[in-house]
């Protein structure tokens, strides 16, 4: 049943999916730090995954997805020593660390709702895991692999080198990883090692966040939570962790790190947390990294309303889903006003096929089979599922869905002729089409969009107001059907009349 092959960082290569209790699948993902709105480079990983959790459910797999809510900020900067992102904005703010963590959590929730990212089966807060993160901690102690200075600990990357080799994910050793560091010295001479990090921190006064450690009191460091809330509701090994490729160094490193240095026992497989380790590739802006001090960075509701200096117009979240699927997950995607505009066009070829898709009707119709036709539609489905099954591949997916287009668009022109494929090959298809663009791509067309339930109240007052206007022209009553034909197009909705009845378009 499942075929399916996936791209894993950890062994560079693509292997054959294989989870580790099937049907169960069980899947991490890092999630937002919540301390601002969320751009473009957080849709990414999202969607990625969110196709992976769509398509691994479609194949069978029953899967717990797991994507968590950083919100005992992530230090600034990679090193440990930066100020706490949420606690710097609750402190410019005058508000609660919780209040911003809430209203950001919020906020990430209407955003990826409005891309029609499915909610996670859970999603753990770093604030909610502390006494689980200390005791990873404790573990980790006793079994060596870190030390406490001033109230600190930190892991001991030297120690682990020695057992694991530490750099396994991001293929860098212990060297190279070290003369990446050598300009950032500054602040680390607590640490035995300057590729050490921080499992727990000591407080100072001016800390809103804080909480009691056998330590002292403090806080977590940047990675231990991912480690601990995923061995909490995954296990000591779970199959997929994803993530953005930014993640890859430090912080999935050190993850790894952290859950072989914890699990260390006799026999222990020490591939730490998850057999197969996802990531996508970044998002650029015209040609440029993302970045807030370069002034280019957009966020999500941005683009939604087309409120920022950069953006020619408004795009809906849909485009957005659409153009990120258009590309592969692990090649760059570069946003421009072009391509979105490219990807809108596209889009709606799309959606429109798939409304006259449902207007063709195939029963007590005459076949005359056109067999190229007959073949495109019946294989549709084998093909988009060997797309899919090597490593995701939604570009080609929806490349595919460009191919079925025309014919469909042909079928439609010739509904009131014969039929040229077989009644249950357009019904079988049909099936098809709808699965792939609704549930394993998670699109939607503009109508639904706009929200399930007014989408059969437009619909449904549409063909009222058609009727009344198809009734005044037989009756000759022109003032009434210009009336309604003209106050329609005030509203960009174009009338158009077939033999069939009248069609109506939202331009
Ligand atoms: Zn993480």
């Amino acid at each position: 049943m499942l075929n399916l092959f996936v791209y894993n960082t950890l062994t560079r290569q693509k292997e054959k999916f294989e989870p580790l209790h099937p049907p169960f699948t069980g899947m991490y993902l890092c999630g937002p730090t919540v301390y601002g709105d969320a751009h473009l480079g957080h849709a990414r990983p999202a969607i990625t995954f969110d196709i992976v959790y769509r398509y691994l459910t479609y194949m069978g797999m029953k899967v717990r997805y797991v994507r968590n809510i950083t919100d005992v900020g992530h230090l600034t900067g990679d090193s440990d020593d930066g100020e706490d992102k949420l606690q710097k904005k609750a402190k410019a703010d005058r508000l609660e660390p919780m209040e911003i963590a809430q209203r950001y959590t919020d906020s990430y929730h209407f955003d990826m709702d409005a891309l029609n990212v499915l909610r996670p089966s859970i999603e753990p807060r770093a604030t909610g895991h502390i006494p689980e993160q200390i005791e990873m901690i404790e573990k980790i102690l006793a079994n060596g692999f870190a030390y406490i200075i001033n109230g600190s600990v930190y892991f001991d990357t030297l120690k682990y080198n020695e057992v694991f080799g530490y750099g396994e994910l991001s293929g860098r050793n212990l060297e190279e990883i070290v003369s990446g560091y050598r300009e950032n010295l500054e602040g680390q001479d607590e640490k035995r090692h300057p590729a050490d990090f921080a499992l727990w921190k000591k407080a100072d006064e001016s800390h809103l966040m804080k909480w009691s450690s056998p330590w002292s009191t403090g806080f977590p460091g940047w990675h231990i939570e991912c480690s601990a809330m995923s061995t909490k509701y995954l296990g000591e090994k779970y199959d997929i962790h994803g993530g953005g490729l930014d993640l890859i160094f430090p912080h999935h490193e050190a993850e790894i790190a952290q859950s072989n240095a914890c699990n260390h026992a006799p026999g222990f497989d020490h591939y730490g947390e998850a057999k197969y380790w996802l990531h996508c590739n970044m998002i650029t802006l015209e040609g440029q990294k993302m970045a807030k001090s370069l002034g280019n960075g957009i966020n999500l509701k941005e683009l939604y309303t087309g409120k920022h200096p950069l953006l020619e117009q408004a795009y809906s979240p849909m485009t957005i889903r659409f153009y990120i699927l258009q590309a592969h997950y692990r090649s760059t995607i570069d946003f421009s006003n072009v391509s979105l505009q490219s990807a809108e066009k596209a889009l709606k070829r799309i959606t429109d096929a798939l409304k006259r898709l449902r207007e063709i009707k195939g029963e007590n119709r005459l076949v005359a089979l056109n067999e190229d036709m007959e073949k495109n539609l019946k294989t549709f489905r084998e093909d988009a599922e060997s797309f899919m099954n090597d490593d995701f591949n939604t570009a080609k997916t929806i490349a595919r869905f460009f191919e079925v287009v025309p014919v469909i668009n042909q079928l439609y022109a010739d509904r009131s002729g014969p039929l040229a494929v077989s009644a249950e090959t357009l019904m079988q298809f049909s099936k098809e089409f709808e699965t792939f663009f609704f549930d394993i791509l998670g699109l939607k067309t503009e109508e639904d969009s706009a929200g399930g339930e007014s989408d059969g109240m437009v619909q449904g007052l549409m063909n009222v107001i058609t009727s009344i206007r198809s009734d005044a022209r037989k009756d000759k009553n022109f003032k009434v059907s210009d009336f309604i034909r003209d106050e329609l197009i005030k509203m960009n909705i174009k009338l158009k009349d077939t033999p069939q009845g009248t069609e109506w378009i939202k331009e």
